[in-house]
């Protein structure tokens, strides 16, 4: 069976969007130090590395991370690969058949970005007119390559509103540089984090 494991590792060296709380191990416990067993705690943001947005995110009243359905983030998902520098359009994805898919991830430019340990403000982001193509396409999940579907500090936040709003989950941060366009079966777990607008994730994609 072959797995790609398309979730960034959680270490110092991975890029935190500014504003949250950057990775950390911190040791509590060494054996080195004299203590019976290794225990760390782990600081990070819920929307640290490869995780999952919950509506929560940008609607008060929206479900939690603990309510996100595993029957969405589990099942055949399309790779496709965007060439767009500044944000993926409606135009970018017109070509692109989703009449048999739910589930999207979107490869650009970004994955390229993991290998530089600071926060890159130039990555591809979402466009209204790219998330509202989405949802009126059906699509149910998508993911994208670097730490927000949304294009930085843009104004309004509107590809989160749009997808969130329209119940569709954001997978955010995820690796496709060893990913080819195509499709595969996606298992994605995030945390069952109870009342979090965000929990991290293992995401693995099988071939199909
Ligand atoms: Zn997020």
């Amino acid at each position: 069976m072959k797995l790609i494991d398309v979730s960034v590792p959680l270490d110092a060296r991975l890029p935190t969007y500014p504003g949250n709380t950057p990775f950390s191990l911190e040791p509590v416990k060494r054996i080195a130090g004299g203590d019976s067993s290794n225990v760390s705690t782990l600081h990070m943001s819920a929307h640290t590395g490869t995780h999952v947005d919950a509506p929560r995110h940008f609607f008060d009243d929206g479900p939690g991370t603990e309510a996100l359905p595993l029957d969405m983030l589990i099942g055949r998902t399309r790779v496709i690969e965007v060439a767009s520098r500044t944000g993926v359009s409606a135009e970018d994805l017109s070509g692109v058949d989703l009449s048999a898919d739910v589930r999207l991830l979107i490869k650009t430019r970004n994955s390229f970005l993991w290998s530089v340990p600071d926060f890159q403000r130039d990555y591809v982001g979402v466009t209204e007119s790219g998330a509202n193509h989405l949802v009126a396409h059906g699509v149910k999940v998508v993911g994208v390559d670097y730490l927000s579907v949304e294009q930085f500090k843009k104004a309004g936040a509107p590809a989160h509103h749009v997808l969130l709003g329209a119940g569709t989950i954001v997978i955010e941060g995820l690796d496709l540089r060893d990913v080819d366009p195509g499709v595969y079966d996606m298992y994605c777990l995030p945390l069952r984090v109870v009342g979090s607008d965000g929990a991290p994730a293992r995401v693995v994609l099988r071939m199909s």
